[in-house]
């Protein structure tokens, strides 16, 4: 247990002073985010039982600008993942877009960052039930760069874990407790020498990644598996949507065999941190000749672009929240 930990901590202290003075929103203030602090009775700590987001901020380096990636999206769907988990009651989709802007503003960054809006049930009590409880909501922000390699595809592999089932915890909400199976998920994957999982529903056909919705592309068309294969409605993955009509290339939502990615022509992951992830292989099969295929290359492109405010195509994508002098 001690040797566990000891690696961990000595990371964490190595990174802390600079951390503790990022500006975050904590119980109704801006504060430092060394001085955000919850009880270990906390319920949400206890039992897994908040929900959040992740959200992107992009560095324009020739505008000097900062721009936040579908802040509203991501603030409905956080809205969305708290109604299932009865915290109906919070801040409008305007007031709450307001916060994350703020937070990400008071950071100056001038880099890609992180920001996280997490809404959890704060009463300090033993017992297990979603009923009854009180709850509050944090914003974070951190600076991030890339979370997985977006340029020459990654060794993938199916786990032998399958993807929570929505009759078990609900998919479609972005529930803490729930990414336990993803991270058995992502662990046995990199154990195993991958970068990165393919989750498979309980019937066998393909989910998602860890942290990431999945494409590939047979014949010129890009198919992902549809919302009720065990999927979080993804952002990215609902951009990709958009990225294609905008390119002409047709899509289609169906359930996907595992033994299909072994002959697909492309696939890539998506998702906010992973951005657009392009795959070399799936369970040592190479996708195509392991290259980076013409269209995840051409999706690729577009994706990056938008994000950092450069297509007036998807300039609502994004919205300008620090320039500096
Ligand atoms: N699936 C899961 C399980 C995720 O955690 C994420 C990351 N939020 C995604 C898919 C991709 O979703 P998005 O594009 O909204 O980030």
């Amino acid at each position: 247990m001690v040797t566990e930990h000891a690696p961990a901590a000595a990371a964490s202290a190595a990174s802390k002073p600079d951390q503790d003075s990022l500006v975050c929103y904590f119980q109704g203030d801006y504060v430092r985010l060394g001085d955000a602090k919850v009880s270990i009775m906390t319920h949400a700590f206890l039992y897994g039982t908040a929900v959040f987001e992740g959200i992107r901020a992009y560095w324009n380096p020739d505008e000097k600008q900062l721009y936040a990636l579908r802040v509203k999206e991501h603030i409905v769907r956080l809205r969305n993942s708290s109604k299932i988990m009865l915290m109906a009651e919070l801040p409008s989709v305007e007031e709450f877009t307001e916060i994350v802007l703020q937070v990400l503003n008071k950071n100056h960054f001038q880099e890609d960052a992180y920001c996280r809006p997490s809404v959890y049930k704060s009463t300090q009590a033993i017992g297990v039930k979603l009923h009854g409880l009180t709850h509050d909501f944090y914003v974070l922000a951190i600076p991030m760069g890339d979370y997985i390699d977006t340029e020459k595809g990654i060794p993938t592999g199916t786990v032998s874990w399958r993807r929570t089932s929505d009759v078990s915890i609900p998919s479609r909400s972005k529930i803490t407790g729930s990414y336990v199976n993803p991270a058995f998920s992502k662990t046995e994957a990199m154990l195993n020498g991958f970068d990165e999982a393919i989750v498979l529903t309980a019937d066998g056909h393909v989910s998602e990644g860890s942290a990431e919705n999945l494409f590939m592309v047979r014949d010129g068309t890009l198919i992902t598996p549809s919302v009720t294969d065990e999927i979080l409605e993804g952002i990215t993955r609902a951009g990709i949507f958009e990225i294609a009509g905008y390119l002409g290339i047709p899509v289609k939502e169906r359930s996907i065999d595992r033994s299909e990615l072994y002959i697909a022509d492309e696939v890539f992951l998506c998702g906010t941190g992973a951005q657009v992830s392009p795959v070399a292989s799936v369970d040592h099969r190479a996708i195509g000749d392991s290259r980076v295929g013409p269209i995840s290359k051409q999706i690729s492109k577009t994706y990056f672009d938008a994000v950092r405010g450069r297509l007036p195509a998807f300039r609502h994508w994004v919205t300008p929240v620090y320039k500096s002098e």
